[in-house]
């Protein structure tokens, strides 16, 4: 059952490994069980200015599937029915929701404990990524969200 090879193993639906991730002082973390729903890097600007870093990578987990551990996230709400999480010791982002995806929480890539086993699908809002980042994978890539229904924030 130890599944734990690749993250397009471990994003399968099925694949019932648990997987962790921390911020950078340790004392925000989370785990979550099962599979992860979608795994994509947002050049949007939200994103930027959230990670102050060019683009960042996320993924999409069941709300019924994770938990916090250790201390609490904070949870700085940057437009309606937006909850971005952070951790109040050192700052680091942990978690964006949105009202717009009611049963799903997103993580940092980033933020795993083993990031490395990690396999992005794809990029969205890929209109705003900046001149300078230069990208040479084959991975699709989205103007706007994935989600036909969304325009907004990723
Ligand atoms: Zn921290
Ligand atoms: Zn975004």
């Amino acid at each position: 059952m130890a599944d734990d090879d690749l993250a397009g193993e471990a994003g399968r639906a099925g694949a019932m490994t648990t997987r962790i991730g921390r911020c950078l002082c340790g004392e925000v973390a989370y785990e979550f069980d099962g599979p992860m729903l979608w795994r994509a890097h947002c050049h949007c600007e939200s994103c930027r200015r959230n990670t102050a870093s060019p683009f960042t990578t996320f993924f999409g987990v069941a709300k019924d599937s994770y938990r916090f551990t250790g201390r609490s996230p904070s949870v700085y709400h940057s437009s309606p029915g937006v909850s971005r999480h952070f951790c109040a010791n050192c700052g680091t982002p942990v978690a964006y929701e949105s009202a717009r995806w009611p049963d799903e929480i997103h993580f940092y890539a980033a933020s795993l404990d083993d990031p490395a086993h990690f396999e992005p699908e794809r990029h969205v809002h890929y209109e705003e990524k900046l001149p300078w980042i230069h990208l040479a994978d084959d991975l699709p890539k989205i103007e706007g969200a994935y989600d036909p229904e969304d325009a907004g924030t990723g």
